[in-house]
């Protein structure tokens, strides 16, 4: 018995065989990553890699059995991916994991479109907690869905492929930006200046005035059928664009847009897969995190309790009983420790990169407000479980009490019941337009996931 406790780096652990399988997880996820950069594209990529597996559609009229793989995709922007398994349910409950695969990008405003010395812009608004000044001069993409007049759906997917055009922020000139530099970060670019170049090319017969926003609206409407007034029935919104790449001579880490929290979205959906039918599972892939769970797509909707009900009562089980028989993990990222901003960590209570699945006992701020705070007897459950699977994992909190804070959705399904608790992948520059994580890291986490749900 080891009386010190001593953190682990799963690659100075790994053996030959066990750093393939990290660099092959990695691979997966890439490609899961470059076709998910929005809630409703994980969705349907996970839609599809679950229809592979077997699953078919699940409906809440439906009676339940042993066996049965389904997905329930509820309004294109939340999946619900479900194994049943062949312990009682009411007694052993439903494994549930829950990530969330909305990420932080700028929406596109309701009227979004003007045009402004000779260029056509998209003004933007930005969705979930960004840094500002991080957006300018990087290329984007245009990403969703605009509903014609009468029904009509078009899909649009525009900045990924190498040959498509990118759409494009400006910034002040250095040798003009004395002003800028005065300023504090979180003033120097403001929200109302996100404005993307969507157009440059003017009409030769059109109105004088707007020759360029008309030629972009020629455009649009020869190809998807759309007129300006159909943007107000759209859900669009410029994220990074481009694809995941490895980082360093070596490719130990992945650098990517939408780490957090499609690093532990994929693992998640991997462990449903790969796990043996013993326990009812489920991967709940979650929209609107990042603004707080809300609406009928998020975590404080009462989705997640239908699809718990009916899957109690398809086997005559009492709703009630098997919520408080089910456990949870709610799959979401930490920071990682950064040795260039050291100031805002407590190196003790912070996780690392390389070192494993991160467990938060709470998020939350200050004095641990606005957070779940997850029981010693659940999280001794885990710790045992994680250990007994050769799980490396680390405990940590996000940074130095009062120097900010953050939550996830642990708090929304503990709510109902549930015992949870945050599990997850510690990620370098959160919410930057490029995050980094290590391919170690979500191995470990899949490792994690696997073990909850054996
Ligand atoms: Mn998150
Ligand atoms: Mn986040």
């Amino acid at each position: 018995m080891e009386l010190k406790y001593d953190r682990k780096n799963v690659y100075k652990q790994a053996d030959g065989n066990t750093l393939k399988e990290i660099y092959d997880f990695g691979e997966g996820y890439k490609e899961f990553l470059n076709n998910s950069k929005t809630e409703r594209d994980a969705s349907h990529t996970a839609e599809q890699l679950a229809k592979e597996q077997g699953f078919t559609p699940f409906s809440f009229s439906e009676k339940l059995k042993p066996g049965d793989k389904r997905y329930y995709i509820n309004r294109h922007k939340n999946i619900f991916l479900i194994k049943v398994g062949t312990e009682d349910v009411a007694k052993d409950g439903v494994r549930i994991m829950v990530a969330h695969v909305d990420s932080p990008r700028l929406d596109l405003k309701p009227n979004p479109m003007f045009e402004a010395n000779g260029l056509c812009y998209f003004k933007t608004h930005y969705y979930g907690g960004i840094k500002k000044y991080q957006w300018p001069t990087i290329p984007l993409a245009l990403h969703g869905v605009v509903m014609l007049r009468g029904g009509g759906r078009k899909e649009i997917c525009i900045g990924e492929d190498e040959n498509d055009p990118i759409f494009y922020i400006t910034d002040i000139l250095p040798h003009l930006g004395r002003q800028q530099n005065e300023k504090t970060v979180g003033k120097a670019v403001s929200a109302e200046s996100l404005n993307a170049v969507v157009g440059g090319l003017p009409t030769v017969d059109g109105d004088e005035k707007e020759a360029v926003k008309d030629y972009v609206l020629n455009l649009l409407n020869k190809k998807y059928g759309l007129t300006e007034s159909d943007l107000q029935c759209s859900e669009l919104c410029f994220v990074p664009a481009g694809k995941a790449r490895d980082v360093g001579f070596d490719r130990a880490l992945i650098s990517a847009y939408g780490h957090d929290d499609k690093v532990c979205a994929y693992p998640e959906m991997r462990a449903v897969f790969d796990t043996d039918g013993k326990h009812t599972v489920m991967a709940v892939f979650a929209d609107k995190e990042e603004i707080g769970s809300v609406g009928n797509t998020g975590m404080q909707s009462r989705v997640i309790l239908d699809v718990i009900d009916t899957i109690a009562h398809s086997f005559g089980a009492n709703p009630i009983e098997v919520r408080h028989n089910s456990k949870c993990i709610s799959a979401d990222v930490t920071a990682a420790y950064d040795p260039a901003y050291d100031e805002v960590f407590e190196k003790r209570n912070v996780c690392y990169i390389n070192c494993g699945a991160s467990v938060n006992k709470y998020t939350g701020a200050g004095g641990k407000s606005n957070t779940n705070d997850a029981s010693a007897e659940y999280l001794g459950y885990l710790r045992d479980i994680f250990e007994d699977n050769g799980v490396i994992w680390q405990i940590g909190e996000l940074g130095a009490i009062d120097a900010g804070g953050g939550g996830t959705v642990a708090m929304y399904i503990a709510n109902l019941g549930i015992d949870t608790i945050d599990v997850g992948v510690p990620v370098l520059s959160m919410h930057a337009p490029y995050e980094v994580i290590s391919k170690a890291d979500i191995y470990s986490l899949y490792k994690a996931c696997l073990a909850f749900c054996k």
